[in-house]
């Protein structure tokens, strides 16, 4: 019984090594959608700026054609003045051509401002495209890298899973069926006792129950939390 409660609590060290690496090859999945979020959100960005920039250039090139239309109305204008016979004729074509290069004047100031913004927005869709370059060129190294540390995370399993069997080789089927029963509901499933308690609910053995349990003859567990119980004295005997 020594010898199993030993190969036991090895099978157990081995199963928790185990538990780990699944946990950590569970995250390489979320790893992988990272670099593709990554990826989508960048390029996301680009299409973004580069919607602002040509949106700028449309504003821009509206205005210019305002400008340009206020610029012919000037020269209408200014050629009809020299027609004109009358005063009041004269007065009001004269407000028409104020209105014009006032409006002009207007047309000109906002594409100016337009202009300044497609400056910034070259400059910031510029920066999202180098950025975006700069994930495309990374992607596949971040990719094989997580791939790399993938397959030693699985060789490392592999060979963890190898030296568990080895660990619990000739334990009885039931017994290993009672470990993992245990061991599904509470961790560590075998406690090895350093006083008369059960060290991980703490409740007090009963002293025969004690005395059972460094008996060896069988594998006895722990009344309150059902973990195996082991006497302290198999520890020693594996040193
Ligand atoms: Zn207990």
């Amino acid at each position: 019984m020594q010898q199993i409660l030993l190969q036991l609590i090895e099978t157990e060290k081995i199963c928790a090594e185990i538990d780990v690496l699944d946990t950590k090859l569970a995250a390489f999945p979320g790893e992988h959608a990272f670099v593709a979020n990554e990826l989508r959100t960048a390029e996301a960005e680009v299409a973004k700026a580069r919607d602002h920039l040509e949106n700028e250039e449309l504003q821009e090139r509206r205005l210019e054609s305002k400008m340009r239309d206020q610029e012919a109305l000037i020269l209408k204008f200014n050629h009809q003045s020299g027609q004109v016979s009358s005063n009041q004729a004269y007065t009001a074509l004269q407000h028409e051509l104020e209105a014009a290069e006032a409006s002009k004047a207007e047309f000109e100031t906002n594409a100016l401002e337009h202009m300044e913004a497609i400056d910034a927005a070259k400059t910031a869709l510029a920066i999202k495209e180098e950025n975006l370059a700069g994930l495309v060129a990374t992607a596949p190294g971040k990719g094989s890298m997580i791939d790399e540390r993938q397959k030693v995370a699985e060789g490392e399993r592999a060979g963890a899973v190898a030296r568990r069997d080895k660990a619990c080789e000739g334990v009885e089927a039931k017994t290993m069926k009672r470990f993992d029963a245990v061991r599904a509901r509470k961790q560590p499933a075998i406690a090895v006792l350093s006083t008369t308690s059960c060290p991980e609910c703490r409740m007090v053995l009963p002293r025969l129950r004690f005395s059972e349990i460094n008996r060896l003859e069988e594998i006895l567990d722990c009344s309150s939390c059902r973990r195996l119980l082991a006497p302290q004295k198999v520890l020693g005997a594996s040193a």
